[in-house]
């Protein structure tokens, strides 16, 4: 991509990961002018923009701010998010003509192909010169002399400014790593315990029945920790999914519980009003009015209230309204990283500057995108942290 046609070894920044974060960086540095190597394992840079969204990337969401992520500190995304929003990212993508609508919740697609994402990343790369070196995988690194040396197949790199933008572990065969945190703690940077996020999680024990409900799917609330998301909840054949749960997943820790609000339009005391209003109902056809049925059934069943709502005290409807708004499931784990779309945790925010992402400790050494501690909702808020990281970065380089 070097517009001299020259690959020389030394670089003003060396980016390692040519996934969403590392290509925005990249770009950002190259049109100011300094010569950027941006280097990945793979034989194809945005492998993970690719696949995003169904395959039509789900690339910002108009509600981006920090409280949609979540991070050991809360505030450390703010300075990144605010300099460069979702509209400036809207703009570069009108500015290539890519057609784009809103799902909902403020979700951006395009309406064709997450490939013209890469394109116009890559068209970006290009305007700045930046070398392209694919399918070489980063070996050692040394720091020396305020310079950062790194071997990449059969050749040595080296830059006064590193920056690592590797990704996190989920879905490890498209060539996902931890390798961040490997560099992380090699130059004495905190890593938060990294653990699969917006992933599925799985029921077992007394819970697998609801295992039978695969493919059942209904609006809900989900509530975790400090989480609570109105969406889809979906039963699967290994246990919950849907993105009400995606999202609570990044909530939930093992060992808790999540709730489900089955019903979230119903206000306290609606069973008891359905007795006076429709004494000859049962639970059963009750619930059936609202829900599936296949849920209604394995609800009402659990809840074994038998006989018409007439013959139910009021007491008992009530505790069963309490339970169908707060159902309480206990995952036994999640589909791991294998299904994650995100990993949670990553490079401590307390070592880096908010401003450019570079490692206080470590001049020169920056870390952006998923690796660090910065995870978003499900819905375009982990591509505008990378982007959004990004920026600040290639900025600062
Ligand atoms: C199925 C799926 C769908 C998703 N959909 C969306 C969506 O619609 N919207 C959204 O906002 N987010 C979505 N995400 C999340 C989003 O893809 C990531 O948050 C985002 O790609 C992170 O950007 P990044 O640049 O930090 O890392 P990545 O895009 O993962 O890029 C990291 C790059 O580093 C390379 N790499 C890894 N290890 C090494 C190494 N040791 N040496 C050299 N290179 C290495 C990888 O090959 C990769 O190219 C989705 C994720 C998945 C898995």
């Amino acid at each position: 991509m070097n517009r001299t046609g020259h690959r020389a070894d030394t670089y003003d920044a060396i980016i390692l990961g040519a996934g969403a974060a590392g290509m925005m960086a990249a770009s950002v540095a190259g049109r100011r002018g300094r010569r950027v190597l941006l280097a990945d394992h793979a034989d194809a840079p945005g492998r993970k923009i690719l696949i995003s969204g169904g395959g039509r990337c789900n690339f910002t969401n108009m509600r981006a701010g920090p409280d949609k992520y979540l991070s050991a500190n809360p505030h450390f995304a703010r300075s990144a998010l605010a300099r460069y929003t979702p509209a400036d990212f809207l703009e570069l993508i009108d500015g290539y003509g890519i057609a784009w609508h809103e799902k909902t919740l403020g979700q951006l697609f395009c309406d064709g192909s997450a490939r013209q994402v890469v394109t116009m990343l890559l068209d970006q790369c290009d305007r700045g010169g930046v070398d392209l070196s694919l399918g070489r995988a980063a070996g050692a690194i040394d720091h020396a002399d305020g310079l950062f040396r790194v071997a990449l197949g059969g050749r040595t790199v080296s830059a006064p400014r590193l920056v690592i933008a590797t990704g996190g572990p989920s879905i490890p065969k498209m060539g996902a790593t931890g390798f961040a945190y490997d560099v992380a703690r090699r130059f004495g940077l905190k890593v938060v315990e990294p653990r699969p996020a917006l992933v599925p999680l799985t029921l077992g024990g007394d819970e697998a029945l609801f295992r039978d409900l695969s493919g059942v799917a209904t609006e809900v609330v989900a509530r975790a920790g400090k989480g609570a998301f109105r969406e889809a909840a979906l039963f699967t054949h290994r246990g919950l999914s849907g993105p009400a749960i995606l999202q609570i997943s990044s909530y939930w820790r093992h060992g808790e519980a999540v709730a489900i609000d089955f019903l979230p339009d119903r206000s306290d005391g609606w069973l008891t009003a359905e007795k006076r209003a429709r004494p000859k109902a049962t639970i059963r056809s009750t619930l059936g009015q609202a829900l599936p049925d296949r849920l209604a059934d394995a609800l009402a069943g659990r809840l074994a209230l038998t006989g018409n709502l007439a013959d139910l005290s009021d007491k008992a409807l009530a505790a069963a309204a309490a339970r169908l708004a707060a159902w309480t499931f206990r995952p036994n784990g999640t589909e791991g990283f294998a299904r994650a779309e995100v990993t949670i945790g990553g490079v401590a925010t307390d070592g880096l500057s908010q401003k450019t992402m570079e490692a206080k400790a470590v001049p020169g050494l920056h870390f952006i995108g998923e690796g660090v501690d910065v995870t978003g909702w499900l819905g375009g808020y982990n591509f505008q942290w990378a982007w959004a990281s990004g920026v600040a970065c290639g900025e600062a380089l």
